[in-house]
């Protein structure tokens, strides 16, 4: 039998990926749901190539089609990242993912709500909320994937369901009704 791979933000599991060199460690990831899970740790930014320490990002533009701007530089990432995230979600499905947990908030992970600003001038407020770019990337491309963040799973029964949802996907898998590209 496959193991129930499901994916997570790495800062989520403690990795020191953030852009400070920090993490978010996630007690109730680590200690309760990772104990039935196999996980598989991605950090878009660093897997990028955008490097730890490195600057804050954020979302710029429309919420149908965001920008993702250095808030020092102003350096526009967004192909980079999304380039990276096409051939990266590829090689996710190869490994039959079950689900994955976003970092909440994060213009790369976030899964909705992420602040989207006018433009990268420090001090403005964000004028609205989208996706992040990785995340959008992995909902695009696989439709039916159980997709949580850290914060929703705070409360019990939503993090029930996405337990629920996540073994049926992999039930479906084991018995060949979701046919993984290679296949
Ligand atoms: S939120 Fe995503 S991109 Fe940011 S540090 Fe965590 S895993 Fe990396």
């Amino acid at each position: 039998m496959r193991p129930i791979r499901v994916g997570v933000s790495a800062c989520l599991l403690g990795e020191r990926v953030r852009y400070d060199g920090d993490h978010r460690r996630n007690r109730f990831l680590v200690e309760r749901l990772g104990r039935r899970l196999a996980w598989i740790l991605v950090c878009p930014e660093t897997e990028a190539g955008f490097g730890v320490p490195r600057e804050t990002l954020r979302l710029v533009g429309e919420a149908s089609e965001p920008r993702m701007l250095g808030t020092e530089t102003g350096r526009d990432r967004t192909r980079e990242m999304l380039a990276w995230a096409r051939a990266t979600v590829e090689t996710l499905e190869l490994l039959g993912l079950c689900g994955f947990v976003l970092k909440r908030g994060s213009p790369s992970c976030g899964l909705a709500g992420v602040k989207l600003y006018a433009t990268v001038n420090q001090g403005e407020e964000p004028r609205s909320a989208a996706t992040g770019l990785f995340a959008r990337v992995l909902a695009e491309r696989y439709p039916g994937l159980p997709l949580v963040d850290e914060a929703m799973l705070a409360d019990r029964g939503v993090a029930a369901r996405f337990l629920r949802s996540v073994r049926a996907r992999w039930r479906a898998l084991e018995r060949g009704e979701i046919r993984l590209r290679s296949q």
